[in-house]
């Protein structure tokens, strides 16, 4: 798990790695969607160690089956439009975030066109 894998975040395959923090720390650092996740123990990367070889089946899925692609662009969408639909409803988060961009969901990932 030290050497770069697919990004748990971005999707974008061999650009996240396990670092450590001056404390002894894991976290994950993505540098192609600049992530850094900090971890508070080792327990935390229990999830890493068994997610991370299904979302790299998941990413070579998506760049061999056109239709698997568009089902997980879909689904990223609807978390991003869900995300968003809050982001509106909420004054307090809407308050200094005006200028936010928007993201480029599965940028990295599945078929390219
Ligand atoms: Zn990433």
């Amino acid at each position: 798990m030290t050497s770069e894998r697919v990004c748990l975040f971005c999707l974008a395959p061999d650009a996240m790695s396990v670092k450590f923090d001056r404390r002894g720390k894991p976290f994950l650092r993505c540098f192609a969607c600049g992530v850094r996740a900090f971890m508070p123990s080792f327990q935390s990367l229990n999830g890493v160690a068994i997610l991370t070889p299904y979302a790299e089946s998941v990413v070579e899925q998506m760049a061999q089956n056109r239709a698997v692609a568009d089902e997980k662009r879909r689904l990223v969408a609807a978390l991003v439009d869900g995300i968003r639909a809050k982001l509106v409803r909420s004054p307090a988060a809407s308050a200094g975030s005006s200028s936010q961009q928007a993201p480029a969901p599965l940028a990295h990932g599945g078929t390219r066109a």
